[in-house]
């Protein structure tokens, strides 16, 4: 309707303003341009009479119901002192934040000189955690990745990977993810090793963490996952508080599950610096949304002080 009362008025004015007379006379004198104003000024104020006096009636009442509901012209046209409070108070709201997680585990302490192993954090609650793997690759849009997806993760790096460029990580810490230890040369037989050389593999490790990047490792990771009492016992004698496998894990652009076919809560997801990262992640990113799971830091939910 608005366009048809529209599309009279402008062929209208073009053919001047005598035609125009003449018309309206005509309509004038038979009543139907009174009646035809009435309907035309029913659509234009609605459209555009929240500035007139009349819509100022209707600004308490569609104000604050539509400024939730809508992003309509009306909300803001109708800027009056007003409607502003209404407008400001429902953002102005507090909106509770997430409550403050409180993990329902607690990670054992060393026993008998041993670190504990997890391969899944025992939880129930909605949170499972990623862990990135060697360092080998480093490509420069992996740190904006995670960013981007608001990830913090466990970075297992081993120092043969990344002793030509540890400052690579740098950004990585300074954006909250934590460096940890996956021993120095990424040795795929460690637990062939006696105990001398694997805690030589995780004590020096650890000191290089600690060296280039301000804190010192708390859990280790064996290469290629394996682990025995000897490694249990080296990782406690350097300091680590648990080894930490996996059940999970992102690889060559899918996930790979050794339960199941979904994320679980409290899922360690290995995951690799590899250059199929961007697919890895959006892999996980999926099954993290799919299984409704919250991606929290390991080291934020595992009390290790
Ligand atoms: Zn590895």
């Amino acid at each position: 309707m608005p366009h048809q009362f529209t599309s009279f008025r402008h062929p209208g004015r073009r053919i001047g303003t005598a035609l125009v007379a003449v018309v309206i006379c005509a309509l004038v004198l038979t009543g139907l341009w009174i009646s035809g104003e009435v309907r035309q000024a029913v659509p234009v104020t609605r459209a555009a009479g929240t500035g007139t006096s009349p819509s100022l009636s209707d600004t308490p009442v569609t104000g604050p119901a539509q400024s939730g509901t809508s992003t309509s012209p009306a909300g803001t046209v109708a800027s009056t002192t007003a409607s502003e409070p209404a407008v400001v108070a429902p953002s102005a709201a507090p909106v509770p934040a997430d409550p403050p997680l409180v993990p329902d585990y607690i990670l054992p302490p060393v026993t008998d000189g041993m670190v504990p192993v997890l391969t899944k954090v025992p939880t129930e609650q909605k949170v499972l955690f990623l862990t990135i793997d060697d360092g080998a690759t480093k490509l420069p849009q992996d740190l904006k990745i995670l960013q981007d997806n608001g990830i913090k993760a466990s970075l297992f790096l081993a120092q043969s990977f990344i002793s030509g460029n540890p400052a690579f990580f740098n950004d990585f810490v300074a954006a909250g993810s934590v460096v940890e230890d996956h021993s120095v040369s990424h040795a795929l037989n460690l637990i062939q090793l006696p105990y001398a050389a694997q805690k030589a593999e995780i004590c020096q490790m650890a000191d290089f963490v600690q060296q280039h990047y301000g804190r010192r490792p708390v859990f280790f990771r064996p290469p290629g996952g394996p682990y025995t009492n000897v490694t249990r016992k080296a990782a406690a004698d350097c300091g680590m508080k648990a080894i930490i496998d996996w059940e999970a894990k992102a690889n060559a652009g899918k996930m790979d599950y050794q339960y199941g076919a979904a994320l679980r809560p409290g899922e360690i997801v290995l995951m690799h610096f590899r250059p199929e990262f961007a697919a890895d992640i959006q892999a996980f990113l999926a099954a993290q949304k799919a299984a409704g799971l919250k991606v929290v830091l390991l080291e934020d939910y595992l009390k290790t002080g």
